[in-house]
């Protein structure tokens, strides 16, 4: 007797303890048990659990319900995915198991379901993801061919064209070239994170005034509507940093602050070098006057995917500062964000200067 009872404080001890939902329901379909976890999931006490079919609690289309029950029936077993309904009239994504169970008392099945819902909701973000990913690569792919096509037909034509025109051909050939090849150095770094691979990081000697001075050249003279300039405290801010990847931080906030700020302005990228007790830093300051972050997403922009509400209107994937903040914290340094919706955003980067 002892023995028997030792095995009935086990096996409830299994039931009530698992994260699963669990249940038992006759060959009718009548709920017979129900743990702790299924409770919890579905909103429903043991009670009102004890009166309900076990179709009761399936969201999914009833005929395709009454289906699957009628072959769980003939077969003895079903597994797949599908919605519990909910006490509360909302529905959660559970994967299900339910196979028959031959008592003394008679035939009982015994169904166990876990909750998919962080999955579905991976799942759903990287499928926009990825479809936003594929989105932006287009654009810049789509310059790149115009271009090219341009240069084709004139070139058929025999159309004659000045080396200024050629030369602009060439840069806007290029720049969707290098947009692309970006936004690919992003998505590689910030997936081999997940994998919980450090960055390998090629440090040289690199002077960020130099640098970033070159970028924001580049970022002047190609947009119109931008004044874009660089002010350096200092002549030089040389470090033992990965360039190509210190180039794409720098090249993300500054195409960020000119992507939001549509209606053009002053863009100010400022350089210093800061003292502290544990050593000389490198600070890079990106400032800009555009659409600004609202305060509730601010503390979200480093992550991946994560985008503000008001930068529905422009493209993007949620990739890039995810990216900056990788590559910032593997050289030991950080970076943050400040800003006032509607009225702009300051991105500030710190860097470990070697000690020259
Ligand atoms: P995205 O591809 O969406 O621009 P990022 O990772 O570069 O992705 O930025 C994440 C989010 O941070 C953006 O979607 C936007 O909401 C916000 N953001 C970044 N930079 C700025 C900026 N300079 N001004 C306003 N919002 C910004």
């Amino acid at each position: 007797y002892r023995d028997a009872q030792a095995a009935e404080a086990r096996y409830r001890g299994l039931f009530e303890g698992t994260r699963d939902g669990i249940m038992l329901f006759e060959h009718g379909g009548m709920i017979v048990a129900a743990n702790p976890a299924l409770r919890a999931m579905s909103g429903f006490d043991l009670p009102r659990l004890l009166g309900m079919h076990a179709l009761d609690l399936t969201a999914d289309d009833i005929e395709t319900a009454e289906a699957q029950f009628a072959a769980l029936q003939a077969t003895g077993e079903w597994r797949g995915e599908s919605d519990l309904r909910c006490a509360d009239g909302s529905t959660l994504p559970v994967e299900a198991w339910v196979a028959a169970l031959d008592l003394p008392t008679g035939r009982t099945f015994v169904a166990s379901m876990r909750d998919v819902s962080e999955r579905r909701a991976f799942e759903q973000t990287q499928e926009i993801f990825l479809s936003t990913v594929a989105h932006d690569l287009k654009n810049p792919l789509a310059a790149v061919r115009g271009q090219a096509q341009l240069l084709q037909r004139r070139l058929d034509k025999g159309t004659a064209m000045t080396p200024e025109k050629l030369r602009s051909s060439i840069d806007g050939i290029d720049g969707g070239a290098q947009r692309m090849g970006l936004m690919i150095d992003d998505l590689v770094d910030v997936f081999r994170m997940r994998g919980n691979q450090p960055l390998a990081l090629h440090r040289q000697p690199v002077d960020l005034v130099d640098l970033v001075r070159r970028l924001v050249d580049e970022a002047d003279r190609v947009n119109e509507r931008h004044h874009v300039r660089a002010v350096s405290a200092e002549p030089t801010l040389v470090g033992s940093w990965d360039e190509p990847r210190l180039e794409r931080v720098i090249a993300n906030l500054l195409g960020n602050a000119i992507k939001y700020s549509p209606d053009g302005g002053d863009i100010t990228i400022s350089l210093r070098r800061e003292a502290q007790h544990d050593g000389s830093w490198a600070v890079v300051v990106v400032e800009d006057h555009g659409v600004g972050i609202p305060p509730a997403d601010l503390p979200f922009v480093f992550e991946r995917f994560r985008r503000a509400g008001n930068a529905r209107g422009f493209g993007g994937s949620g990739i890039g500062l995810a990216g900056a903040r990788l590559i910032v914290e593997a050289h030991g340094g950080t970076v943050g964000a400040e800003s006032i919706e509607g009225g702009g955003s300051t991105f500030t980067v710190r860097l470990p200067l070697a000690n020259t």
